[in-house]
């Protein structure tokens, strides 16, 4: 099952896609029609929206979320200080740990240099290079 989400450069609106066949993209907003995936798509095609076939990976990882944890971990430690001394830190490092794992178990995703489109589940996704601001200079529009 194939995921993309797209933000339509006509109308603004974020669109996501699911599909286990072909399906034809269209704007749920403006009607835009982007062009036809096919369940074979993959990353040496170019991409549906901009038509160019540079694409990076990135961790489909919340920032966030990966924040609040850590914070979460340091507000324990300060709270636990009082009964267990420094050894109230280990909650932080145990959370630290949680975050890293988090992490390293996300998947990555592959991203549209030209527009930002993503890729969800599609394979070889490890191949693709990692964002390079260079690149994305020279892609952007
Ligand atoms: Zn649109
Ligand atoms: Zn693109």
């Amino acid at each position: 099952m194939i995921k993309i989400n797209y933000e339509c450069d006509d109308c603004g609106k974020f669109n996501q896609y699911t599909l286990n066949k072909e399906l034809l993209l269209i704007c749920e907003k403006c009607n835009n029609k982007f062009g036809t995936i096919n369940i074979d798509w993959n990353y040496n095609c170019n991409c549906l929206f901009c038509s160019k076939k540079k694409f990076y990976k990135r961790k489909n990882f919340n920032q966030l979320f990966g924040l609040l944890v850590i914070i979460l971990g340091g507000v324990l430690a300060i709270t636990f200080y009082d009964k267990y001394g420094p050894l109230s830190y280990l909650i932080l490092f145990v959370f630290s740990l949680f975050d890293f794992m988090l992490f390293k178990f996300t998947k990555y995703i592959g991203v549209c240099y030209s527009c930002s489109a993503e890729y969800i589940n599609i394979k070889d996704v490890d191949l693709l290079p990692d964002f390079d601001h260079h690149q994305l200079e020279m892609y952007q529009k």
